[in-house]
């Protein structure tokens, strides 16, 4: 089969990487792709966020599948527009894409279904919302509804705090929530409708600094699986979350079909959800790649034509370590046009497989575009020998303008060391 790959960073490199080995994958286009997943796709300059553009080069190339990367062509109604064309696709239609996009009415279906997340009240005023606070008390979490994704929540630890939160917030749609005490796990499930199955788990790193310090970052690196989550935890995750999620979804009329990708809290009575993103994450997407065995282009067809029922994905035993190198500055103005030298060799190391997320290439040779510019993953045995692999192949690459942090992995190497 043809398959059309939309997006540009590293999660759509390790992607096409993926996608590329996979037998049933003849042709691979991307779009509009980046140089290092020009080394496995055709990359075809379109916007990804364009409906009819896509679904047009679908139809010219006999694409039989299309895998949607980031989560902007969902919210554009990218995938919407192919299922009407009769493409399968890998991805939400927006209506399913609201699990990620709108925080208070994934906070509604979780209240009307059972599902274990943090107690909240919904509110639109800065009075409204003042009058909540009383009800949790300090530490209380603070989250902007809507636009501005990522940036709207503030973790208060005292009421002082949370007022002044609530009053820089101003009048709108917020959401007041009760605070949760824990470590967080990411769970990535593939779900067609009802059929909802577990893929893999994972960490990331949103801070730019070491120990997890400063501004958040689009993230710093992940490893996979999380092995703090552990299979029982898995499978109440599964059964408590996923399932009651794709079961409402599809009960009222907007079933959700691609990847789940659930943010949870492991506290003391059990996995609660955070937050729900309704596509793979980047960096996680590149630590769980390279553990995927068996046809991966099978399995995502099986999720976009509903047949995912009765299917087991199949995953190495090994454990995946990514570290990104991104451009000096980042995550506030990064530095662009450094140069990149040596990915070959970082390359050359048993298990390493250098992504690349913001690279362009120029008349010198590969050179940063964009604040992350490398995702550096490495599987091994065992998660010790994983990430030092993927540290020796980031010291191969000569990128001056690059940083990253040395700490990827800090929990498991604590629980390691006891
Ligand atoms: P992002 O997509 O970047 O993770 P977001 O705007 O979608 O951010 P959330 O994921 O809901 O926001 O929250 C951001 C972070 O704040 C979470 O990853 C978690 O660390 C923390 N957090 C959110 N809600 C709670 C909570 N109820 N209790 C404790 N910590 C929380």
């Amino acid at each position: 089969m043809n398959i059309l790959l939309l997006g540009s960073g590293g999660r759509e490199d390790a992607l096409a990487w993926r996608l590329r080995q996979s037998p049933s994958c003849e042709t691979l286009i991307a779009s509009p792709g980046n140089p290092g997943i020009s080394r496995w796709a055709e990359c075809v300059g379109i916007d990804p966020c364009d409906p009819e553009a896509v679904t047009n080069l679908a139809k010219d190339r006999d694409i039989g599948l299309v895998v949607i990367g980031p989560e902007a062509p969902l919210v554009a109604g990218v995938a919407d527009a192919l299922r009407s064309a009769a493409i399968p696709v890998f991805g939400p239609n927006a209506a399913a894409a609201q699990l990620e996009g709108s925080k208070g009415f994934t906070k509604d279906l979780c209240a009307a279904n059972d599902i274990p997340t943090a107690g909240y009240v919904r509110v639109e005023t800065v009075d409204e919302a003042r009058n909540a606070l009383a009800q949790f008390g300090a530490p209380v979490v603070i989250k902007a509804d809507g636009l501005a994704a990522g940036k709207g929540v503030t973790l208060a630890m005292s009421m002082v705090e949370a007022e002044a939160a609530i009053d820089a917030a101003g009048d709108g749609p917020m959401v007041i929530e009760e605070f949760l005490e824990g470590e967080e796990a990411s769970l990535f499930a593939l779900v067609d409708g009802e059929t909802a199955i577990s893929l893999a788990s994972a960490q990331d790193h949103k801070r730019v600094g070491e120990g997890d310090t400063g501004p958040n970052t689009g993230g710093m690196g992940a490893y996979s699986p999380a092995p703090v989550l552990t299979a029982e935890l898995e499978r109440r995750a599964m059964k408590e979350i996923v399932l009651p999620t794709a079961r409402a979804m599809a009960s009222a009329g907007t079933p959700f079909s691609g990847v789940l990708y659930a943010g949870l809290m492991l506290t003391h009575d059990g996995p609660k959800l955070i937050e729900y993103n309704v596509r793979f994450g980047d960096p996680e997407c590149e630590a769980i790649m390279p553990l995927i065995e068996g046809d991966f282009a099978e399995l995502l067809l099986n999720v976009a034509t509903g047949r995912l029922s009765g299917v087991e994905p199949r995953l190495s035993p090994q454990h995946a370590v990514t570290v990104i190198v991104a451009a000096r500055g980042y995550p506030g103005t990064p530095a662009s046009g450094g140069l990149i030298r040596e990915i070959e060799a970082a390359e050359q190391i048993t298990g390493v497989t250098v992504f690349h997320a913001g690279t362009a290439q120029s008349d010198n040779g590969l050179v940063a575009k964009g604040g992350r510019v490398l995702a550096v993953t490495a599987i091994a045995e065992t998660f010790a020998n994983a990430r030092a692999r993927a540290y020796r192949a980031v010291d191969q690459i000569d990128f001056a303008d690059g940083f990253y942090r040395s700490d990827i992995g800090w929990r498991e190497i604590q629980r390691s060391e006891g």
